[in-house]
């Protein structure tokens, strides 16, 4: 019995040498180590051996379970290496293939000029003020001077939502609502940028949504070159040290006198070419000193207290900055325009 039992350990091993696959090593572990395997045979017979041999063939028959066993994880172990090495020298990636290109966001157009416009405003000491966009008839035309049967009203049609609620025609009313805050005894010095609405049917120049910063001060002795100076501070650091700028009378229903700015057009210098239409000059914004009207109804003494206003359009500057030619490219999200005005 105890030469069977070190045959069969002989046999096993190598047969275990000899195997070159996983499945070779599996069919062996059944077939020597299994419950029908030649040593679970062995040890049935046990039962015919005299008390004394038993413990002794036990522990053999143990033993030579355990060195087919230790062979076989062994033999396991290579086979496993092998096939890994084998692997990894047939499957190679290529480093050289190009990535795939990451998309990096930007700012939309509107949102970096309304942000500079922003900056620089406040590099003057304005602070920068928002509102609702539903707004009330009395914020959007009443307490601008704009009574119910005013005929500039017209010129500002809207969405309403009830006779009494509309989307803001302009960003106007924060103004108002700022100066009623502050109760007609501290100066005011804000912008209001924002969007706005109008009942205009969208072309290359119109749109029914669109942007507007516009900005007050209201103090004591604001005079009108004070606006012309700040307008001119604008035009400068936004369009260049050489441009120049003329104020146009013009009317506003809550500015008197109203004002309407240009700048000097950046091709011809004043000459006159197509972009300016022959005039030398490109208008970029409307103004005014405060109507005397527009103070009293925010609480501000007329007599005490005087201001300018203004107001201009984000698309519009962005337009003649970058020579955007369609204001429909600002609202249409096509990537391909957008992406031309991302900041490194
Ligand atoms: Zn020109």
């Amino acid at each position: 019995m105890k030469e069977r039992l070190q045959a069969l350990q002989q046999e096993a091993l190598n047969k275990v040498e000899e195997a070159t696959t996983l499945d070779e090593l599996q069919t062996i572990r059944v077939s020597y180590l299994g419950k029908k395997g030649p040593i679970t045979e062995v040890l049935r017979g046990m039962g015919k051996l005299s008390p004394e041999e038993r413990p002794v063939i036990g522990e053999l028959a143990n033993k030579v379970r355990e060195v087919i066993a230790n062979q076989l994880d062994h033999k396991k172990a290579d086979l496993e290496a092998q096939a890994l090495e084998k692997k990894l020298e047939t499957e190679k990636i290529d480093v050289t293939l190009p990535g795939r290109p990451v998309s990096v966001g930007g700012a939309h157009l509107l949102t970096s000029i309304v942000e500079e416009i922003e900056d620089l405003f406040i590099g003057m000491g304005f602070e920068v003020r928002e509102g609702p966009e539903v707004e009330t008839d009395y914020y959007n035309f009443e307490a601008l001077n704009l009574p119910k049967d005013h005929p500039a009203r017209d010129m500002q049609d809207s969405f309403y939502i009830t006779e009494e609620l509309l989307m803001r025609t302009h960003t106007s009313p924060v103004q108002a609502r700022t100066m009623n805050e502050y109760k007609g005894n501290k100066p005011v010095k804000m912008i209001c940028p924002g969007k706005v609405y109008r009942r205009d049917t969208d072309d290359a120049t119109h749109s029914h949504q669109f942007t507007q910063v516009e900005g007050l001060y209201v103090d004591k002795d604001v005079r009108m070159s004070d606006l012309k100076g700040v307008l001119n501070q604008f035009a400068k650091q936004f369009f260049g040290e050489e441009r120049e700028i003329r104020l146009r009378p013009s009317f506003f229903p809550f500015t008197e006198p109203s004002v309407e700015m240009d700048i000097s057009c950046k091709v011809c210098h004043g000459k006159g070419c197509s972009v300016c239409k022959q005039t030398g000059w490109i208008e970029i914004l409307g103004g005014g000193m405060v109507h005397p009207r527009v103070l009293e109804m925010a609480g501000y003494d007329p007599s005490v207290y005087s201001g300018f206003a203004f107001g201009m359009g984000p698309e519009r500057i962005a337009m003649l900055k970058y020579g955007v030619d369609d204001i429909r490219h600002f609202y249409t999200n096509d990537v391909r325009f957008l992406k031309q005005y991302h900041k490194a």
